[in-house]
């Protein structure tokens, strides 16, 4: 059952979503070699329940930690690790995600170690744009499948891979909630977007085919070529005017496709 959101609804997702935002702009300056993804997971843990909201990846169906930290060939739902040190020419996504008042925040966004390949990144650049192409094509009366067609026709031309094992979701007062929002999709097909609605979309991308496996820890999800990949989310509220980004530290309705 997708729920729709009230304007005040909304706004409490907004104040999730931003502590998300404001964390991903803590964590940046210290993704550089020689940091432990376990410490990246202690800070944002203390920096989470500083602001009075609590993590809600930790203990999320056994999850053991407050960010999903995925290097290079790993995809998502990395688990945070003391010995995981990154180094130089590395690419991490973190994607995580606080409760605040009954009410979820989860965005994810990938940085690159130092200096990176030029290959790795056109991932980054490809798969940010990817997001926010599909982002432009929310607001009412779109169709769910025109989100994961605006990412496969700007990702196609590049020849990287569309993770579809994995996709984004609704977000409210829980963290995953229908519809389930498939990164590829067909013109005009699926569930109609209705104003009050709020997904996460988040593409995931590799430089392989897109294909993926879970190790055994049941979580580690990586790309079975071990390519690079990239995952960038943001939650986006359907208002009237078009599209509303809860996650990218906005004010309410500056982000609108009219
Ligand atoms: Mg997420
Ligand atoms: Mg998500």
């Amino acid at each position: 059952m997708i729920t729709i959101k009230s304007a005040r609804e909304i706004e409490l997702l907004r104040a999730a979503g931003k502590i998300i935002y404001d964390l991903h702009q803590v964590l940046k300056p210290l993704i550089k070699p020689g940091i432990s993804t376990l410490e990246l997971d202690q800070i944002a843990e203390a920096y989470i329940l500083a602001q009075g909201a609590k993590p809600n990846f930790k203990n999320y169906n056994g999850f053991p930690n407050t960010i999903c930290a995925s290097i290079n060939d790993t995809v998502i739902h990395g688990i945070p690790r003391k010995d995981m040190i990154l180094k130089e020419g590395d690419v991490i996504s973190i994607d995580m995600g606080c409760i605040l008042n009954g009410y979820h925040g989860d965005s994810a966004w990938t940085y690159g170690v130092g200096e990176i390949s030029l290959k790795d990144q056109e991932l980054l650049d490809v798969t940010k744009e990817a997001l926010y192409q599909a982002i432009r094509v929310v607001k009412p009366g779109a169709y769910l499948g025109d989100i994961g067609y605006a990412i496969e026709q700007f990702v196609s031309p590049h020849h990287m891979g569309i993770v579809t094992d994995f996709g984004g979701h609704g977000i409210g007062r829980n963290l995953h909630e229908d519809p389930h929002v498939s990164h590829k999709g067909k013109k005009g097909q699926g569930v109609v977007l209705k104003e009050g609605m709020v997904i996460c979309i988040e593409p995931m991308i590799t430089l392989g085919s897109g294909k993926v496996k879970v190790l055994k820890d049941g979580w580690t999800v990586k790309s079975v070529e071990a390519k690079t990949s990239a995952h960038f989310e943001h939650m986006v509220a359907v208002r009237a005017s078009g599209y509303d980004i809860l996650s990218d530290g906005s004010s309410p309705m500056q982000g609108t496709n009219g």
